[in-house]
């Protein structure tokens, strides 16, 4: 990745930053090597393939991770988000000045932000800690729920019409444990910090493969925006003011919502291209942006229940509203494409939204009685001088 140990030593000055006042016990004490993690299928009465056993023994040895405060599993994630991300950009001509660094904070925002370096010039795409954990298994979830109709060629086949949706309703009627199971999995994020602390959801065929793509259609997504940033030059464009990442001061590039949306569609043409390469089609990859935006929305929703009781009352950035990038990004996505290609990529994103909304719907009350009993959210959504925007610039005088 990045060539100046100065910008490793910075990551990992911010990483500290944030540990020393936040949750680090929590996010290192579950923390399970590659051959713990084997050994919990395997107690759980699941054969485990030998590919990704040998893949699981390379994470092991050989991931060399930047900084101690990372985690290799997530570090293994990044890393082969980032080489999917810029083969794009490769394949697609445009020109990235340096190669970022990738790490990982309990940032407090279901997101990833990008700081440029001072001293080096250099780039830190900074994920929240738990997404990729939060994003597989919400994707698990909704991967049980969607009706799925069969395979043509490559491509996954779905079912959706309002018919379906009201089937769906009762179905979720007849398996609370698909409710329950999303209730526990956003409610461990926001009380304890940590989506992982419960058991993980088990799926198989078709569910097992269809989680899969939309959870790396979401992390590509997720990724690419923070690329976009780069790509577009807002780190060069814009007007900088003070700010804060953890107790560290900063300087923030304004959060302007026409470079958010300008980005959102850089890394919208980035994930698409990617999943285009694997064999997915735009319907199946575009919904992992959408799935992402709906994601956010719940936990922002979460959050502002369980503090004041109200579910509008709390965002967790200074991006534009969740609800308005959804929005700009189908739109821009049915400009780009033909008819018969984008309206039924906006009709599954559509069709998803309807569906975690039904589930979110189910877990508002127990929401509700946390913030009345007096519970108190995990740390990291408690941060207050947080740097809202994902396009900032280190200026710590060491670094
Ligand atoms: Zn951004």
């Amino acid at each position: 990745m990045s060539a100046d140990p100065n910008t490793l030593l910075y990551l990992e000055f911010l990483q500290k930053s944030y540990y020393a006042n936040n949750d680090f016990l929590l996010d290192h004490s579950i923390k399970k090597t590659a051959s713990q993690v084997i050994e919990t299928i395997r107690n759980q009465g699941l054969r485990v393939n030998n590919d990704v056993e040998e893949l699981f023994q390379k994470l092991d040895e050989q991931v060399k991770l930047p900084t101690p405060y990372e985690d290799p599993i997530s570090y293994f994630i990044m890393t082969n988000l980032a080489r999917e991300i810029e083969q794009s950009i490769v394949e697609l001509r445009f020109r990235l000045p340096v190669r970022p660094l990738l790490g990982t904070i309990p940032s407090g925002r279901l997101n990833a932000m990008t700081i440029l370096v001072r001293r080096t010039n250099e780039f830190i795409v900074l994920f929240e800690r738990q997404l990729f954990g939060f994003a597989y298994e919400m994707s698990k979830i909704i991967a049980q729920v969607i009706p799925f109709e069969g395979v043509i060629g490559q491509n996954i086949k779905f079912a959706i019409s309002k018919e379906k949706l009201s089937q769906i309703e009762k179905n979720l009627s007849r398996h609370p444990e698909i409710e329950n199971q999303m209730r526990e999995v956003v409610i461990a994020y926001l009380m304890k910090g940590n989506p992982n602390i419960i058991e993980p959801t088990l799926v198989s065929w078709p569910s097992y493969p269809l989680a899969g793509i939309l959870t790396n259609s979401a992390e590509l997504f997720i990724l690419g925006h923070e690329y976009g940033h780069i790509l577009c030059g807002h780190f060069d464009q814009s007007k900088l003011v003070q700010s804060f990442i953890g107790e560290e001061q900063v300087v923030q590039v304004v959060p302007q919502w026409n470079q958010e949306h300008e980005a959102d569609m850089k890394g919208l043409e980035l994930m698409i291209h990617a999943q285009q390469r694997n064999q997915t089609s735009v319907v199946t990859s575009f919904w992992g942006a959408d799935f992402f935006f709906s994601c956010m929305d719940i936990l922002e929703r979460g959050i502002s229940f369980v503090e004041t009781g109200n579910e509008g009352d709390r965002r967790l950035n200074d991006h534009p509203p969740t609800a308005l990038r959804r929005e700009v990004i189908r739109q821009g996505l049915m400009d780009s494409l033909p008819k018969d290609i984008g309206e039924p990529a906006i009709n599954l994103g559509m069709f998803l939204e309807s569906i975690m909304e039904m589930l979110f719907k189910g877990m508002c009350p127990y929401l509700m009685q946390l913030n009345k009993m007096g519970y108190q959210l995990a740390d990291r959504w408690k941060i207050k001088k947080i740097s809202n925007c994902s396009a900032t610039v280190g200026c710590n005088s060491q670094y």
